[in-house]
């Protein structure tokens, strides 16, 4: 049979089905559940553990706005049980399933351990978002887990996605932050809270693999339709849309990894479950920004290998979409056999469609490259103050530079996110140990650049953000949120929120960690 087993071992000590606790009678806006309805097979009705003691401890004010939520209501006890997972009868929240490739190694069943699917909000323009739980009790997909989460870890997912947010980078958004009254045993016992997400969709590539693997061609095809009508429409109109669809996800992600490049964003867990369809960043986990600009920058204490460090993240995701690709091989190959009509026996199309779809998928995967080179160039001359410039000048003149200035970066250790505001304020030289190499560099570079430096300063300003989540600054919010003072992770998330404009008073928000401070290091055990 296609689908979840709910029988596994694991749900035995889980959070039965049903059981509400001071839950809101009703809702003033309505959840829909479109997914579990397009493919049934791949979430399983599940509800939230009991809260004992819930305390809003951040709510994003603009995103409840953009979603037509009021923030009023989301304050009161009924919107806090809400983000907590209580909800009222005849809302049916869901785990959904997904697998994945974790390092490397494909879990046939990993899924929604401790998350649930609240349901899905249509706003005015008509968009579709899903209002997610992370944190909210033991599921069937928890295997070991204990099915929680702490405040530490789901303040730093809050604040680095409005990072992104505020950077203009696609990625899931953190609507509020509970705080659960319980105590959660990570290495030592913390206090526990519940994330509130907002994302385009849940779909990942491990979404996909999940289908796939069930061997029911039926379900891929529900799944690789509703992704198609909810993230990728055009795909529809194609002569073959599910080749379309590879296309378009595969573009989104290598426009996605191309801007976390540009900005010095390391993921830190780029596996197949966390790579969404949506081409939005999803995940927060051992995720954290670049000081000194090196492309072996790691900073998950357990990718031990390297394989996710700042620099590699472009092969991981392309790696990621490959796998995508063969699970919608079959797809693709129906599509392919379509459009070659009936002059073939059965058999010998169904080996051509099969061999034509690898062919067509593969070329599709070539394509990630050309995307992600196009959009880091282009970027990167933007961040220089060498946007607009003719295609040829781009190539021949442009690229060059790119490159030597990250060998220049590289070798003299210097700091990505101020780099460029201080090329901006023409005051760069100083952030090398031997300023001959960067003057003969900036030589070049002011050869390109029109007279009116002024207005080129300010085009990188509006491009160069001020204020990234610098590790040190996030680790100190979160220990000072974690013994119970907001305010540092408040102030951090304001700067954040809008990284270009500098402000008087955030000076200390600016710079890396202090030289001899010791080396980040992010940890899974969130
Ligand atoms: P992540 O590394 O957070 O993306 O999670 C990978 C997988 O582990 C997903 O299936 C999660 O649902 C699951 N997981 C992570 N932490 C827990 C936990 N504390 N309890 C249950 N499942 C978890
Ligand atoms: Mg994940």
């Amino acid at each position: 049979m296609a689908g979840i087993d709910p029988t596994a071992p694991e749900v035995d000590d889980a959070q039965p089905a049903g059981e509400t606790l001071g839950s809101p009678t009703s809702l003033p806006f309505r959840l829909d559940d479109s997914y579990a309805r397009a493919v049934p097979a791949l979430s399983l009705a599940w509800s939230a553990a009991p809260v004992p003691a819930p305390r809003l401890l951040t709510l994003d004010e603009g995103l409840a706005d953009e979603l037509s939520l009021d923030p009023a209501w989301l304050r009161s006890p009924d919107g806090v049980a809400l983000l907590s997972g209580q909800v009222p009868e005849g809302v049916t929240t869901v785990a959904q399933a997904y697998a994945g490739h974790q390092f490397g190694g494909y879990s046939p069943r990993l899924g929604d351990g401790r998350a649930l699917l609240l349901g899905e909000l249509v706003d005015g323009s008509g968009a579709r978002r899903d209002l997610h739980l992370k944190g909210s009790g033991r599921t069937p997909f928890a295997r070991g887990g204990d099915g929680k989460a702490a405040v530490g870890p789901m303040l730093r997912e809050h604040v680095v996605s409005a990072a992104m947010h505020g950077l203009g980078i696609p990625t899931t958004r953190a609507l509020a932050v509970v705080a659960t009254g319980e105590t959660v045993l990570r290495e030592t016992p913390l206090p526990g809270a519940i994330l509130a997400r907002v994302a385009a969709s849940h779909l990942r590539v491990g979404t996909f693999q999940y289908a796939a693997a069930t061997g029911d061609p039926a379900l891929l095809r529900s799944l690789a339709d509703y992704a198609i009508a909810r993230h990728h429409p055009e795909a529809a109109e194609a002569d073959e849309p599910y080749l379309e669809l590879f296309r378009r996800v595969t573009l989104a992600q290598a426009e996605l990894v191309a801007r976390w490049s540009l900005v010095g964003f390391v993921h830190g867990v780029l596996n197949t479950d966390n790579m969404t369809i949506s081409g939005e960043t999803i995940d927060y986990g051992p995720c954290a920004f670049l000081d000194a600009y090196d492309p072996a920058t790691v900073y998950s204490s357990i990718d031990t290998g390297g394989r996710y460090a700042f620099g590699n993240q472009p092969a991981a995701a392309q790696w990621n979409l490959a796998r995508l690709g063969e699970t919608l091989i079959l797809l693709i190959a129906e599509g392919t056999k379509d459009t070659e009509g009936a002059d073939g026996a059965d058999g010998a199309d169904g080996a051509d469609g099969a061999d034509a779809a690898v062919e067509a998928a593969t070329g599709v995967l070539h394509e990630f490259a050309e995307r992600y080179d196009r959009v880091f160039v282009d970027g990167m001359a933007a961040k220089l103050g060498l946007a607009g410039l003719d295609a040829a000048t781009t190539r021949d003149v442009v690229r060059p530079l790119v490159t030597d200035l990250l060998a220049l970066l590289q070798t003299h250790g210097v700091d990505w996110t101020s780099f460029f505001r201080a090329l901006a304020a023409g005051t760069a030289g100083g952030h090398f140990l031997d300023a001959m190499a960067f003057d003969a560099w900036s030589a070049r570079r002011d050869a390109l650049l029109p007279d009116d430096r002024a207005a080129v300063a300010a085009r990188m300003d509006a491009v160069n953000p001020v204020y990234v989540p610098r590790n040190h600054r996030v680790e100190e919010a979160l220990a000072r949120a974690t013994a119970g003072d907001l305010g540092p992770f408040e102030r951090l998330l304001d700067a954040v929120a809008s990284p270009y404009a500098e402000r008087p008073g955030l000076e200390d928000l600016r710079g890396p960690a202090p030289a001899g401070a010791p080396r980040h290091i992010t940890y899974c055990g969130t």
